[in-house]
């Protein structure tokens, strides 16, 4: 009982005082849902307990009840483009938060929090239009307050894409649905600056798919390096209370009057975590300098390297493509997403939702069948991990010593960044390459 209370504890100690960001997949395949896989869908956490959700395809409320995560800590919903499989979830999930803040489940939330409860939906432009349409023929009452933000997209950028529905009136009031229209938000040099709380910050680039499709890159902000005493004092000035405007990286005065910048005496700059987060493309090189030094880059391999040319033909990925692109941007790990339905996440499922053994070899097949049915055992014998070891090789390849991890349902990477020994590494390289 004692080990119990002390695990108890140290997970609780750990919860409180970590500082990760933790990735976890509710979703890895492509296209439909199979018992094999999820549509895509992944969260991200912060320390606080908030959560931002990235793509919602069907059935990822399912796949968020069987979590950790409680639906009321999302607060920002980012959709990178308008497949079914990334955001067909979008609806329901809405729903069920709603249920979550209002109904039987709400029962330990303050009333405030039930009142001011507001998701912040992102996604291209046509998604408002969506929402509007499917909640006003359902005459659902999503009780909550959400916000739908879209990027919109430039004319020339749009073309070939069938007209998109805008809704211009100032609200989404229709019955008891209380959707805000949100923001527009426009491009700049290729940038949709989504948001930005002071620490942590959201932009994202168009990357190349069959319709506009969006990557996403999640920036925490620098942290300013320590006060150097030794360069305060060559200045001429000894630490003061006005330090603290210097650690806060404020100019100020030097005693002959000079003015000086804080950067003059402060050691380097931490970098803070960048997470890159990409939807379907066969080409994402527009984002990679917003998306440079990222910690995690997540890409899709929905195909396997042999299937180069099919992934030419969708504008979908393989491994190997993601390798080059994490060289590219000196990610420090890369992890491969939304699988092909033809790959299986496990050696245990080989005949799943087809024949088990027994009655495969009870079975008179005709010479048709026979074909076609070993197709289909070929195609779940492959497995997800052959996609991991190509991704694998390929760096090997470019010597780039990158980890590539796989993507696997509730699977959590956490993105650490220890300001303690970063800063004490920065001030090794200082003493090395300043003085
Ligand atoms: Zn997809
Ligand atoms: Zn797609």
């Amino acid at each position: 009982m004692w080990l119990n209370l002390v695990l108890i504890f140290l997970f609780f100690i750990n919860y409180v005082f970590s500082n990760y960001w933790e990735i976890m997949f509710l979703g890895t395949g492509a296209c439909y849902p199979t018992p094999r896989h999820a549509l895509s869908s992944l969260i991200l956490r912060f320390p606080n307990g908030e959560v931002f959700l990235f793509d919602c395809g069907e059935g990822t409320q399912l796949q968020l009840a069987k979590s950790f995560v409680r639906p009321t800590k999302i607060t920002k919903i980012f959709i990178t483009h308008l497949h079914g499989d990334h955001f067909f979830g979008l609806p329901g999930l809405l729903a069920t938060i709603t249920a979550h803040v209002t109904g039987s489940n709400s029962v330990n939330l303050p009333p405030k929090h039930r009142l001011n409860h507001t998701v912040h939906v992102y996604g291209p432009q046509g998604l408002r239009s969506f929402m509007h349409h499917t909640f006003l023929l359902s005459e659902n009452t999503v009780k909550i307050k959400y916000k739908i933000h879209e990027l919109r997209i430039p004319p020339e950028l749009f073309i070939n894409r069938p007209p998109v529905l805008d809704i211009v009136e100032n609200t989404l009031n229709c019955s008891a649905n209380i959707g805000i229209r949100g923001r527009d938000i426009y491009e700049k040099d290729n940038i949709w600056d989504i948001f930005s709380n002071g620490i942590i910050s959201v932009k994202a680039t168009m990357i190349k798919h069959k319709v506009p499709t969006f990557g996403y890159v999640i920036s925490e902000k620098d942290t300013l390096g320590n006060l150097n005493v030794d360069k305060l004092r060559d200045i001429g000035l000894d630490p003061g209370p006005f330090c603290k405007n210097i650690k806060e990286g404020k100019p100020f005065k030097a005693k002959d009057g000079r003015i000086i910048e804080a950067s003059e005496v402060l050691g380097p700059t931490v970098r803070g975590r960048k997470v890159t987060i990409l939807g379907d493309t066969a080409n994402p090189y527009s984002i990679r300098k917003l998306a440079m030094n990222s910690d995690v880059v997540v890409h899709e391999a929905t195909f396997q390297d042999k299937d180069t040319m099919k992934a030419n033909r969708s504008l979908h990925s393989t491994p190997s493509m993601a390798a080059l692109f994490a060289k590219k941007i000196r990610a420090k790990t890369l992890i491969l997403n939304h699988f092909s339905q033809r790959y299986s996440p496990s050696f245990k499922i080989k005949y799943a939702g087809y024949l088990d053994d027994r009655t495969y070899n009870k079975t008179k097949f005709t010479k048709h069948t026979k074909k076609l049915t070993s197709i289909a055992l070929y195609r779940l014998s492959q497995k997800v991990s052959t996609l991991e070891e190509e991704a694998r090789r390929m760096l090997r390849m470019l010597k780039y010593p990158c980890e590539v991890k796989t993507a696997k349902e509730f699977m959590v990477v956490t993105v650490k960044r220890n300001i303690k020994k970063e800063k004490k590494k920065a001030k090794k390289l200082e003493k090395l390459y300043c003085n």
